[in-house]
């Protein structure tokens, strides 16, 4: 009895050992596991404390970024202004540039986008890309075609521009040419901001004017001085010899071919 009875003692203090055991294996797991946690946020929170540090560190690597493009902004070619509070050119009335535009050879009302089109089918209006001495801007407000006595202008007017700078530091610098032939509907698009829209028929919308805005030096090794001087030069002549009429702008010189 007393062996039987010994050995369900045995029996149940190796079950309570092992369910003791069983229990503290759950709670060890149990307390371990919220540490765990803890240790991993722990593991964050030095990142966390890390980044005032990294945030100079970042706005220090900012600064020697912009110093290391301050070298590229001194080879930033600024563009020299052609208007009216730098060249000093006579203006011809407007009401004498609409009246040219209207007895131009080929000259014709360009409406709209047909027409337009039509012009370039049957060779009224040609297309104009960028030649000596000149370019044409980026266009919001235009299409890159004239009439092609028009077309023929600009060029004369780039080859002499570009021929007085030849052999100096200034060689190479181009007329932007920022405005050209407009419909009916990019007129009036300009309105509200172009005073010379406000004329119910635009030269532009004859395809007998364009706008220069500036001239585009190649690089910095000349000031802007020989490039205005030159294009003041060309025009001047060009409307003397009553070739031309302008109207000094704000932003531009409008030009428009003589009949
Ligand atoms: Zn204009």
């Amino acid at each position: 009895m007393t062996e039987t009875l010994r050995k369900k003692y045995r029996w149940d203090r190796i079950g309570l050992v092992l369910g003791g055991l069983a229990i503290f294996s759950f709670g060890l797991a149990a307390w371990v596991a919220p540490e765990e946690e803890q240790v991993g946020s722990v593991l964050e929170h030095p990142n966390n404390a890390e980044l005032p540090e990294s945030i100079p560190a970042l706005r220090v690597q900012e600064i020697q970024t912009e110093k290391a493009k301050e070298p590229e902004l001194d080879e930033v070619v600024l563009p020299c202004s052609c208007n009216r509070n730098v060249l000093k050119l006579a203006k011809n009335p407007y009401s004498d540039h609409r009246r040219a535009a209207r007895n131009l050879p080929n000259s014709f009302f360009v409406k709209d986008s047909n027409e337009l089109n039509a012009g370039k089918r049957n060779g009224k209006l040609v297309e104009v890309k960028d030649g000596r001495g000149f370019h044409i801007s980026a266009l919001s407000h235009s299409h890159a075609v004239l009439l092609p006595e028009v077309k023929a202008l600009l060029e004369d007017l780039g080859n002499d521009f570009a021929d007085l700078l030849v052999g100096t530091p200034s060689e190479g610098t181009r007329i932007r040419v920022t405005s050209l032939t407009r419909t009916v509907k990019q007129q009036n698009r300009l309105g509200r901001r172009n005073y010379n829209a406000i004329d119910e028929a635009s030269t532009h919308s004859y395809g007998a004017s364009f706008d220069i805005a500036f001239t585009d030096r190649p690089d910095n090794a000349a000031d802007c001085s020989a490039p205005t001087r030159a294009i003041q030069q060309v025009l001047s002549q060009y409307q003397k010899s009553k070739r031309i009429l302008v109207i000094p702008e704000l932003s531009c010189m409008h030009v428009t071919l003589r009949p």
